[in-house]
């Protein structure tokens, strides 16, 4: 009986604003089952080439090895049938299909974990995050700091014009918002190439170790 729970897949989900910890989050979980000597392999989509192309790196230098993938399906290919742990960072790059792909992986027995956007440059829910959560047996909302009022934030605030929903290795473009400090009006005053007079927030960008905490975390 305990054998065939432990042989049992998951999904768990981390995911947040910018700045919120969600890379370092998914790090440190990938850590943890290194050290249980547990095989594990690491992906991320090719869109994302901010700090080289073989790693996943936090914002604080945090990095483990990453295979670049340009599809879910490439993903699903590459995955070695003896792996059991499945970490996928920037997971809001991949295509639809990246739904199906986490769940085939935890129905084989695998833990995925994976990082990314729940909410794009406007306060939308980002696709195909939602789908993940939904079929996802743990969800970790990490929460960054807010620029203009120090509250718990959970919104990207675009500071520059740009066209997609998210700047690709832009973050200095963006900067963490609360609930009641997020101006979707400005990123799309920004978007439509209206003059906005210094859109920044005075204080500088908050570090990322003085995010908040995650919770609900699952022990492995
Ligand atoms: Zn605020």
């Amino acid at each position: 009986m305990f054998t065939r729970y432990a042989m049992m897949g998951q999904v768990e989900v981390i995911c947040g604003s910018m700045f919120s910890g969600k890379t370092e989050e998914l790090i440190r979980r990938l850590r943890r089952a290194r050290i249980a000597r547990q095989r594990l392999q690491v992906f991320k989509p090719a869109v994302d080439d901010r700090y080289g192309k073989e790693h996943v790196t936090s914002h604080t230098q945090d990095r483990v090895e990453a295979i670049v993938v340009r599809s879910a399906e490439e993903l699903l290919k590459k995955v070695d049938d003896r792996t059991e742990v499945v970490g996928i960072d920037e997971v809001q790059f991949f295509d639809a299909a990246i739904v199906d792909v986490i769940d085939k992986l935890a129905n084989r027995g695998k833990r995925v974990i994976v990082a990314g956007l729940d909410q794009d440059y406007l306060g939308r829910p980002f696709e195909p995050m939602p789908q993940i959560m939904a079929i996802a047996e743990h969800v970790t909302k990490t929460l960054a700091v807010c620029v203009r009022c120090g509250a718990p934030a959970n919104r990207s605030q675009r500071l520059v014009n740009g066209d997609g929903r998210v700047l690709v290795g832009a973050t200095e473009s963006y900067e963490p918002r609360c609930r009641r400090c997020f101006e979707p009006e400005l990123a799309r005053q920004l978007d439509l190439g209206m003059d906005v007079p210094h859109p920044a927030s005075p204080s500088p960008p908050v570090a990322p170790d003085l995010m908040e905490p995650a919770d609900g975390e699952p022990t492995p």
